[in-house]
């Protein structure tokens, strides 16, 4: 099997499901949220992270890069996106750490090796792994055997995912998972197209087949459905009203989760050579989701607020 590209893997976390959580993030998505806190995470092949800096112009990432992709502009090291091909010669030949590479490959056994290591704090706690992205479902292999095999040692599971994909996919993962973290980041298809990059029509018809599949089950995975929320943005309370009535529909979902806009991927996209499209928004409180909050619970869904 092909390793799996990973652009980073925390220990410790307390979000992203029960308990102390190791978190192994999974390179490449098909969606390109406006809002996307992370990134680094939505090309499929390795990026060039550039911390300008820690720069100390000693010239080394000029001389090693065979595509002549670095260059010099008013005394700073610039990369031409363009021609990099995304060999990280530039990061290995870098001593000031001011160049290095988002993205490294695992074989699926060192991945659970290195999930096994935090074992204590899972008993303790109840906690287990999180694969996050990127989308981890689109290196489904990889993804799917890795919950199969965190499974069979034990481990409690969970992905994050925005079902963007062909249905087997997530068809595959879910015997496996203990929770699934399912995002709904738009509701009309010309708003998501604006703001996701593609309509959101598979994605809730994905929700709608793991709802359908999961309903029979025995042991069911935990369906929490998380809500990135820009208000009058990515949803209007009038769309609240048809997203809500859409997850009333749904059989197996324990939770919802709104999520209020935060800002804290802006400082990575400079370090990409990305512009930041939301640059200037402060991050929103609790109570700026409140409006949204009440329609769901109008509903009777079993809704809350997640703020940073
Ligand atoms: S990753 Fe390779 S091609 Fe890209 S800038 Fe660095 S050395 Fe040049
Ligand atoms: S190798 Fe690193 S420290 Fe040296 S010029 Fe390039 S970016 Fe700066």
């Amino acid at each position: 099997m092909k390793k799996a590209l990973i652009f980073d893997i925390q220990h410790f976390s307390i979000h992203d499901g029960p308990g102390i959580r190791t978190l192994i993030f999974f390179k490449g998505c098909s969606l390109s949220c406006k809002w996307c806190a992370n990134p680094e995470g939505i090309s499929p092949l390795p990026d060039i992270k550039q911390t300008a800096l820690r720069c100390i112009g000693c010239g080394a990432c000029l001389k090693n890069c065979q595509t002549g992709a670095i260059s010099v502009e008013e005394g700073r090291i610039t990369i031409d996106r363009n021609r990099c091909i995304r060999c990280g010669t530039c990061a290995r030949h870098c001593p000031a750490q001011a160049l290095s590479v988002w993205g490294k490959y695992y074989s699926v056994e060192e991945l659970v090796e290195l999930a096994q290591r935090d074992m204590p704090f899972y008993e303790a706690s109840g906690g287990g792994v999180t694969l996050g992205g990127g989308e981890p479902l689109l290196q489904n292999e990889q993804a799917v055997e890795l919950l199969h095999r965190c499974k069979e040692a034990g481990l409690n599971t969970a992905i994050e995912t925005a079902g963007n994909y062909p249905w087997e996919y997530l068809q595959r993962a879910a015997p496996y998972c203990d929770t699934i973290h399912f995002d709904m980041k738009g509701w009309r298809p010309e708003v998501c197209r604006a703001w996701l990059g593609r309509d959101n029509e598979q994605m809730k018809d994905n929700l709608r087949r793991l709802d359908g599949e999961i309903s029979g089950w025995e042991k069911k995975p935990q369906l929490i459905v998380r809500i990135p929320l820009l208000p009058n943005e990515n949803f209007t309370v009038e769309d609240f009203e048809l997203l809500g009535d859409f997850l009333c529909t749904l059989q197996s979902l324990s939770k919802v989760e709104i999520l209020p806009f935060h800002n804290l991927g802006q400082g990575k996209y400079e370090q990409l050579g990305r512009s930041y499209e939301l640059k200037g928004r402060v991050n929103l409180k609790a109570e700026d989701a409140e409006p949204y909050l009440h329609v769901l619970q109008a509903k009777r869904l079993p809704v809350t607020i997640s703020a940073m």
